[in-house]
């Protein structure tokens, strides 16, 4: 076992981490920029060192810095976190170059998932049903337009390097496509660095259904069930649950058993998920995560298992220890992601936070790295707290819910909790009846 973890990461996710190593009795080492100095995990971690500046590429992008920070302090393993470093494969091969174990998949297999385009291709190649479109990266208009007569109208355009629902364009027809295609490389070059795309058919009422995967290095894998996503805005979650109000036990067992055997046949390590949008009782994979999610904890509730000690255990070369059937299902769990920011304009919402008061209870849990006084920083991601609720049924889940976010007060910023109270009151959000365009159309129709 490690005896001390380096965790390249802030926020929530690095006080996540945090958590676990202490419960297996690893050290933690916290990295942070200036802006950081004070964060919780930053106080709690065993040590502390700064590696850079606010700007996010001074510091949690800055490799030299954190293998440095690992160097001085004896770090045994280095943990990513989610966002940053944890999907870059040069990072991930020169963690293990200096000798320290990253905690995460192989840096090829970081590789051929971060590119959408040979994702897609090496899990169509395993026997998993993809959305149609183009075969490959289409590289001129011409060819955009080929594509899209042969998919059929409507079309999106996704950059092969995309996350976080940037370089996504929809086009209804061959004008709005000319468009369409320019816009779309325009973003993803801005964003990524890289302007290739590809071609999906828009599909017009799915779910986002995602399952949550463990490989070990013996090439053993399984799943954790279904975690449902389509509470979207701008292709971004914002509630997430477990498991489907959508499926069946037939349809669960279907895709989570091809997942676990797709994940098998990669030799896959590490935690991962892959993404399926659900439609008309198919699934369509549009993409494997090579890391921890956000919405890892809902499956935590169900499951019983803490999947970042999961994660760690398998780092370290251990082999799984258990079998699917092993792994047992109970309850329903919901998560509301909580930003500091406006809940209708989205404007963010940085600045002191004056009165906090996290909700509890039985089958609530709050991962928040908040606490009154604390000044949440205007550099990063705008998540300061994930609320997390478990019941035994999806109903006793939703009342426990409800309770819960009218105890929860965030006071001095603007927060996205006025935002959940609206979502949880809705009848289709009750009924469960709702697809990835159902947010955004309820806060049109408003
Ligand atoms: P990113 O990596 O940027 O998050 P994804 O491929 O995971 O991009 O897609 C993000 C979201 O965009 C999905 O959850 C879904 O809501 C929407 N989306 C992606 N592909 C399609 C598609 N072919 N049709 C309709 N919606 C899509």
């Amino acid at each position: 076992m490690f005896e001390k973890v380096l965790i390249a990461n802030r926020g929530e996710i690095a006080l996540r981490i945090h958590r676990a190593c202490r419960e297996m009795g690893i050290q933690t080492v916290a990295v942070h920029s200036t802006a950081d100095a004070d964060a919780m995990h930053v106080r709690l971690a065993d040590e502390a060192v700064c590696i850079g500046p606010a700007s996010a590429r001074e510091s949690y992008l800055n490799i030299p810095a954190i293998l440095t920070a690992a160097t001085i302090t004896g770090a045994d393993a280095i943990h990513p976190g989610i966002g940053f470093m944890s999907e870059n494969a040069q990072f991930a091969q020169m963690v293990e170059e200096h000798g320290f174990t990253f905690i995460g998949p192989t840096p090829e297999h970081i590789r051929i998932m971060g590119d959408k385009v040979t994702a897609k291709k090496t899990v169509l190649e395993l026997g998993l049903p993809v959305v149609p479109g183009s075969s490959g990266p289409v590289d001129t208009l011409e060819e955009a337009v080929e594509v899209a007569e042969r998919t059929g109208y409507p079309v999106l355009i996704k950059a092969a390097a995309g996350g976080g629902g940037k370089g996504m364009k929809v086009a209804y027809s061959a004008d709005q496509l000319r468009e369409a295609y320019q816009l779309a490389r325009g973003e993803a070059r801005a964003a990524f660095g890289n302007d290739q795309v590809y071609m999906e058919r828009y599909l017009s009422k799915p779910r986002h259904i995602e399952i949550q995967l463990l490989g070990d290095m013996h090439g053993n894998a399984v799943h954790f069930g279904e975690r449902d996503c389509s509470i979207q805005r701008r292709h971004q979650k914002v509630i997430e649950e477990a498991p489907s109000p959508a499926l069946n036990a037939a349809q669960r067992q279907f895709i989570g058993d091809l997942a676990a055997r797709t994940t098998a046949q990669l030799g896959y390590r590490g935690v991962g998920t892959m993404e399926f949008l659900f439609e008309d009782g198919e699934f369509f994979f549009i993409e494997m995560n090579t890391r921890l999610q956000v919405e890892h904890t809902i499956t935590e509730m169900i499951t019983s298992i803490d999947l970042v000690r999961e994660q760690i255990r398998v780092a370290t070369g251990a082999p799984l220890g258990y079998s699917q059937e092993d792994i047992r299902f109970h309850g329903h769990a919901i998560e509301c992601r909580v930003n500091a920011e406006h809940p209708e304009t989205f404007m963010p919402s940085p600045g002191k936070i004056d009165g906090y008061h996290a909700p509890g209870g039985l089958g609530v849990r709050v991962d928040s790295a908040l606490y009154d006084g604390y000044r949440v920083p205007p550099h990063y991601d705008s998540l300061i707290a994930k609320l997390v609720v478990h019941g035994t049924t999806r109903n006793e889940c939703m009342m426990r819910l409800r309770r819960a976010l009218e105890e929860f007060v965030i006071g001095g910023v603007d927060t996205s909790l006025p935002l959940h109270r609206r979502i949880i009151a809705e009848a289709n959000f009750i009924n469960g009846d709702y697809d990835i365009h159902w947010l955004e159309q309820m806060m049109k129709l408003r």
